[in-house]
């Protein structure tokens, strides 16, 4: 199969053009169609020869994702389905900024893209897990998620009815759009690395999806703007800290200790917090960033008040942040979210230590808003079909 046009870099289409004897400036326009006017068919590209658009087309696929479900609305959190080429299910999360936090409507809104379908890390409180581990997601379906949101936050382009074919997900809109499509504003302006999927388990794919993702040619939105989150893949981590990028971190951490950490993460196994903090630190020494911990509470599990300290001295030796995060409930599994009050009492105690926390007031919390939820919810109502 060929490979989608949005799975190349401008240094590859470039070098191509220049072995098809085809002139290079071309690629900048091809650009502009898909990342500025995000285009979901070859015919749309008006400036482009037919005869350049048919060898493109002979060379290239260019898919968009399928919408199948979308949950919220407006203003809130709102969670995408997509159906992928192979009939697979991913999710992504948009998230304004809480417009109580700024005292006016949202303009900020971060992407929550998937990585993988399904995940092998089996984490005890996520429904991505739950199913096992499918596939890797290819480089332009990671970048397809942020430009199909897009799409979709101007009304214009999610694969209409009569352009996609039935059923096929990843599908190639024909070459029917009459009129030239317009210059459509960037929406999307934070990342989060979060979704479905351990991302640096699919550590080359993403990364080049982040390298077209941040490039002022393609998505641009700032490095320091896109998180990247893992369950604690040390290796990784290194390896992350090594490249020129100066993309976020954060931690999936849900235990301050190896006891609680085993319980509720496999990985920890694998890569204990002696070593995953060593990590962390050559990640810290190499960039310089603020580390962010991740950490899910959930009741009678890591919400006794013996995590704070141990949770504390790995936030001072990191210098890192912590994200406190109310458990949400996943059908299947056997966890609760604490009451409020514990969920007060143990941001309390954290601040008594003097770090940096907060406590998500959730905002997804009616819509499936754990992590695979709705992919598992719909793949369940598909079978029973
Ligand atoms: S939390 Fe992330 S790494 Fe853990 S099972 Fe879920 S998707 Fe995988």
């Amino acid at each position: 199969m060929s490979p989608d046009i949005k799975s190349q870099t401008k240094e590859e289409l470039e070098s191509q053009f220049k072995a098809w004897g085809e002139p290079v400036y071309r690629v900048t326009q091809i650009l502009e169609w898909l990342y500025v006017h995000r285009v979901t068919n070859w015919g749309a590209m008006t400036n482009i020869p037919k005869a350049l658009r048919q060898k493109l087309q002979e060379h290239y696929s260019l898919g968009v994702l399928e919408l199948v479900r979308k949950q919220g609305s407006r203003d809130t959190t709102q969670k995408f389905l997509w159906r992928l080429a192979d009939h697979s299910l991913i999710e992504s999360v948009l998230i304004p900024a809480n417009p109580a936090l700024y005292g006016e409507v949202s303009d900020r809104h971060t992407l929550c893209v998937s990585t993988q379908v399904g995940c092998a890390y089996g984490c005890k409180f996520c429904a991505s897990g739950l199913e096992g581990w499918k596939r890797n997601l290819s480089v332009d379906e990671i970048v397809e998620q942020v430009l199909a949101v897009e799409r979709w936050n101007t009304q214009q382009a999610l694969p209409r009815r009569s352009e996609a074919k039935a059923g096929t997900g990843h599908t190639e809109a024909p070459e029917t759009t009459p009129r030239p499509e317009p210059a459509l504003p960037r929406f999307i302006d934070n990342l989060v690395i979060m979704g479905m999927g351990e991302p640096l388990a699919n550590y080359d794919n993403l990364l080049k999806a982040l390298k077209i993702l941040n490039a002022p040619w393609g998505g641009g939105i700032g490095a320091r703007k896109i998180t990247i989150s893992t369950s604690g893949l040390a290796p990784q981590i290194r390896k992350l800290a090594d490249e020129p990028l100066q993309f976020r971190l954060a931690l999936s951490l849900h235990g301050a200790t190896d006891e609680t950490r085993n319980r509720i993460m496999p990985v920890n196994r694998k890569y204990p917090l002696k070593e995953l903090t060593a990590a962390c630190e050559y990640y810290q020494q190499n960039k310089g960033r603020m580390i962010t911990f991740e950490y899910i509470l959930i009741a009678g599990v890591n919400d006794g008040l013996d995590q704070v300290v141990p949770l504390a001295k790995l936030a001072r030796k990191l210098n890192a942040k912590v994200n406190l995060i109310p458990y949400n409930k996943v059908e299947d599994l056997p966890w609760e979210r604490p009451t409020e009050t514990a969920q007060e009492a143990f941001l309390a105690a954290l601040e008594k230590q003097k770090i940096t926390a907060t406590l998500r007031r959730e905002k997804g919390h009616d819509i499936d808003a754990a992590c695979g939820q709705l992919r598992l919810k719909t793949e369940r109502e598909l079978a029973a079909l």
